[in-house]
């Protein structure tokens, strides 16, 4: 009634093997077909699964005479007669076994290494030293946009973890203070018995570092970091803009007992300009151009991240003409190019006459006529043509 494959057939052993050979079977292929070694594998975890079964089944003598007796039937529900695990419940899960056959390699040394060292990346490793790198840090940074555009060196005050100077970020107030971790008995996991499994989990006392400090340094309670703050200098090159991260090496959170520091990581802000707006590297900005000027052409100064600058404004400027200042916007943080500035006229009408400049500017009015106006000329075709007439 079953299509299960024969046990022994699984594990690749003989009706006779020993335990020993057994469990032999079941390393090598376990190994083989674990889930972490072919993610993403049907197939193979289905082979890992129905090794566990079998190597569960086979490697207690009582379900193993049961099973060399019954077959498969021995662990069906309701089981064959007297000799079966009747209402004995399902298996159970394959990696339990896995964890209990190479359980014993776990951080033993000699035993040819435990299965962490067969997976490598990814798990967590015993760590005799206790050392862990520390986190990486965040800072927001508002700067300038005259900052941004010529680069600038800035001193941060942040409140981290550091190394403790104590202790040489040891930890240990002698520098060698360290002892077995008693809860673990240097093994860096506890087990735990659930009937016949165990299940291992990492030491809380030691967080499998396998030691602890017998001599903890007063100042930083055995941590080899203490919370400081610091001030760290960084440079910010010329040309970044709203959202460049820099990045500062080891400038991140000390690491545990020693372990690397983390990285400190800058994200700028520039502040809003009241004259200029940026566009990639060139720069925008609206100057007010006295209407005098914009007919009869002159100079007209304009403010440039460098400082005051002129332009030369061609008599008869309407408003709303962009000049173009070549080279005077921000220089790109790479290529080290610069961007542009363009500078819009606003032809700017005075508000306040008084009745003699009124008089003057009726005067010219009349002494123009309707003849002299480009736009208004244009715009009064382009209303003919709109209203058909
Ligand atoms: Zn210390
Ligand atoms: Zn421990």
């Amino acid at each position: 009634m079953s299509s299960k494959r024969d046990y022994y057939d699984v594990l690749g052993a003989s009706k006779d093997a020993s335990a020993a050979e057994l469990k032999k079977a079941y390393r090598k292929l376990a190994i083989k077909y674990h889930p972490d070694k072919n993610p993403d594998d049907q197939e193979a975890e289905e082979k890992f699964k129905e090794l566990g079964e079998a190597y569960e089944a086979l490697s207690d003598e009582d379900k193993r005479a049961a099973y060399d007796r019954y077959g498969h039937a021995a662990f069906e529900n309701g089981g064959a007669g007297g000799g079966g695990f009747g209402g004995g419940g399902g298996f159970h899960d394959a990696s339990d076994i896995f964890s209990q056959v190479f359980g014993g390699a776990f951080g033993g040394g000699g035993g040819g290494g435990g299965f962490e060292d067969l997976f490598g990346g990814g798990r967590r490793r015993r760590n005799p030293s206790g050392r862990q790198p520390g986190s990486d840090l965040r800072y927001d940074l508002e700067i300038t946009l005259e900052e941004a555009a010529s680069g600038i060196q800035k001193e941060l005050e942040i409140e981290k973890l550091e190394a403790c100077s104590t202790c040489n970020s040891s930890g240990s107030k002698s520098g060698s203070g360290r002892k077995s971790c008693s809860t673990c008995g240097g093994q860096g996991v506890v087990t735990r018995q659930h009937g016949i499994f165990v299940q291992q989990s990492e030491c809380p006392a030691c967080h499998g570092a396998g030691q602890t400090i017998s001599d903890p340094c007063p100042d930083c309670s055995g941590e080899g970091r203490k919370n400081e703050t610091t001030r760290i200098k960084i440079n910010i090159p010329a040309g970044v803009n709203d959202g460049t991260r820099l990045r500062s090496s080891g400038n991140g959170d000390a690491g545990l007992r020693g372990g690397q520091p983390g990285d400190l990581y800058v994200f700028l802000h520039v502040a809003r300009h009241d004259i200029f707006k940026r566009e990639e590297n060139d720069l925008f900005c609206e100057v007010p151009l006295p209407f005098v000027t914009a007919a009869l052409g002159g100079e007209l100064e304009v403010p440039t991240l460098d400082g005051k600058s002129s332009i030369k404004i061609p008599a008869g400027t309407q408003g709303g003409t962009t000049f173009r200042l070549r080279n005077r916007g921000i220089k790109d943080l790479r290529s080290g190019a610069k961007g542009d500035l363009h500078v819009e006229a606003q032809v700017e009408v005075p508000t306040k006459l008084n009745s003699e400049q009124k008089e003057k500017l009726k005067e010219f009015s009349d002494s123009i006529g309707a003849k002299n106006n480009p736009m208004q000329e244009s715009f009064v075709e382009k209303a003919k043509r709109f209203f058909g007439s």
